[in-house]
């Protein structure tokens, strides 16, 4: 995949629910654009890990599969995105995931514009993408994600057949269920989606920035169609 790294992209927002793809397709994104994946649930795992305040403050939310509040989650994407690497764009991936978030970065992009390229403004500053899968197939996918818990890869051993069973095909670590795959928790999580983060969709729609394509295509067709919505909106190669 050839990097391009010349054009403004501007901040990408990827909806979807949870197992929908937004983590497969924003590293794609992120590596056929040279711009940073900032995934709130990346980040917000990273502080559980390392026990900082912000990781005791979330991590009963998370294991129980509950939204953190609004306020920790905003103050944690400011940090991020006044980091030199989002000047120029950024692939988001969990994040907004409730109404108050997405205005918040609405008043955020707004004020903070002189840090961001210029060229972006034109372009419509934020594009947000919802990838859109059926409810059973989400399920199908939670139930059989796998992690890697050195190198960070995401498997489906529902849906590709590791070399061997249980470890990862990159460096052989075993892999590991993240503690919020666990069924009762997924369903938490979803409910959770269609009540919090289903009206962001429906915000940014109303303003006409929504584009929706279909993340039950195969892997590569949903990139292939990312990249043109994205290639669209940010003015075409230049
Ligand atoms: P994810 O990896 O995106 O599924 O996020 C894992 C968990 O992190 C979620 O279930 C929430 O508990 C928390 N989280 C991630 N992003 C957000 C967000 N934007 N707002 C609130 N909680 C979040």
């Amino acid at each position: 995949m050839v990097e391009e790294t010349s054009r403004s992209i501007g901040p990408v927002v990827l909806l979807g629910a949870p197992g929908a793809g937004k983590g497969t397709q924003a590293k794609r994104i992120a590596a056929r654009y040279g711009i940073p994946h900032v995934s709130t649930g990346d980040l917000l795992r990273d502080h559980v890990q390392r026990g900082t305040t912000l990781g005791q403050q979330v991590r009963e939310a998370m294991s129980r599969g509950e939204l953190v509040s609004d306020h920790l989650v905003c103050d944690m994407v400011k940090d991020r995105l006044r980091q030199a690497d989002c000047a120029r764009g950024s692939v988001m991936d969990g994040f907004p995931r409730t109404v108050a978030q997405a205005r918040w970065l609405d008043m955020f992009l707004e004020r903070e514009c002189g840090f961001f390229d210029k060229s972006m403004s034109s372009k419509g500053w934020l594009i947000v993408i919802q990838l859109a899968v059926d409810y059973n197939q989400l399920l199908h996918r939670l139930t059989g994600r796998r992690t890697c818990p050195s190198c960070g890869r995401i498997y489906n051993v529902h849906l590709q057949p590791l070399r061997v069973a249980g470890a990862c095909d990159l460096d052989g670590s075993t892999l590991v269920i993240r503690d919020d795959d666990r069924e009762e928790v997924i369903r938490e999580r979803l409910a959770v989606y269609e009540r919090q983060t289903q009206p962001v969709a429906e915000y940014y729609r109303r303003k006409g920035r929504l584009t929706t394509v279909d993340g039950d295509l195969a892997v590569d067709e949903v990139t292939n169609k990312v990249f043109c919505e994205i290639d669209r909106a940010a003015g075409g190669s230049t």
